[in-house]
């Protein structure tokens, strides 16, 4: 039997990611809502561009090889019954909440993954703003699954199907999903992820199972009396793609400058988010 590879997830999900697309288009216009900017959707289609390359290089190179050193040194082997999916897919999303947890609560890591929340837009595209440098050290969160048994190369399709289904959640189109919202990352919640107000900076940080936020205690719900603000709490002067990139690295080093001279303090701004 010929296993579904991830040729096959690509083949399934650009057109219902092309399609998601279209539709988002037309009913903003039709509603007369401006959801697209098109400097913002250029920025989103160019870092995804980015990403994809970066990613597929360091796969290959670097990814698997590690990833396959870990199944080598595991002690559980798995008969690939719905089990071992239930397991793959469970632990995938689980080790994603934590890495995405970590990139908000340590600095060099939020330094990256603040290019995902730099959109003043929120749209399906801006599900592909990727934080370009993350495939460096996406892989440590994802080595434990491997070493538990679980084969790299299913842990990235898992991975796959989940980073699909959380693009399609970035939009403003969709409403309360009722009972849903117990369960699954919905679009409300992740509005909620990618606002700037105050009371709803690093909540819902789930990419399809949203009882870890509500497990770990970084669940908030979408109240409809709060007007949204997407993008970071303060103003990225400079828009160009190169700066979308670095602008948080640059703040670092600027802290780390300005700071005293003793190294533990210099470390603690470096790393900690509380500056
Ligand atoms: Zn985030
Ligand atoms: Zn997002």
């Amino acid at each position: 039997m010929n296993r579904f590879d991830e040729r096959d997830l690509l083949l399934v999900s650009i057109p219902i990611v092309g399609i998601a697309i279209l539709a988002e288009l037309f009913i903003s216009l039709v509603l007369k809502k401006k959801i697209y900017t098109l400097k913002e959707t250029a920025t989103n289609v160019y870092m995804s561009v980015l990403f994809a390359g970066i990613d597929s290089f360091l796969r290959n190179i670097y990814v698997l090889p590690l990833l396959y050193f870990f199944l080598s040194q595991s002690f559980f082997v798995w008969p690939k019954t719905w089990v071992y999916w239930v397991v793959a897919f469970l632990l995938t999303d689980l080790m994603y909440f934590l890495l995405h947890w970590a990139d908000h609560k340590i600095r060099p890591l939020w330094a990256v993954h603040v290019t995902h929340h730099s959109s003043t837009d929120f749209n399906v595209t801006t599900g592909f703003r990727s934080p370009v440098l993350q495939p460096f050290y996406r892989v440590f969160f994802f080595a434990p699954i491997a070493w538990i048994g679980i084969d790299p190369i299913d842990i990235i399709i898992v991975y796959g199907v989940g980073q699909i289904y959380g693009a399609l959640i970035h939009t403003q189109l969709v409403g309360n999903l009722g009972i849903f919202e117990n369960i699954l990352v919905t679009p409300s919640h992740h509005r909620v992820h990618h606002a700037s107000n105050t009371e709803y900076l690093d909540k819902n940080m789930g990419m399809f199972l949203i009882i870890w936020d509500r497990f770990f205690g970084t669940f908030k719900k979408e109240d409809p009396n709060i007007q949204l603000k997407f993008g970071i709490t303060h103003e990225i002067e400079d828009r160009g793609p190169l700066n979308i990139v670095v602008h948080e690295w640059k703040a670092i080093l600027k802290d780390v400058q300005m700071s005293p001279k003793s190294i533990r303090k210099k470390l603690k701004i470096l790393i900690s988010m509380d500056t």
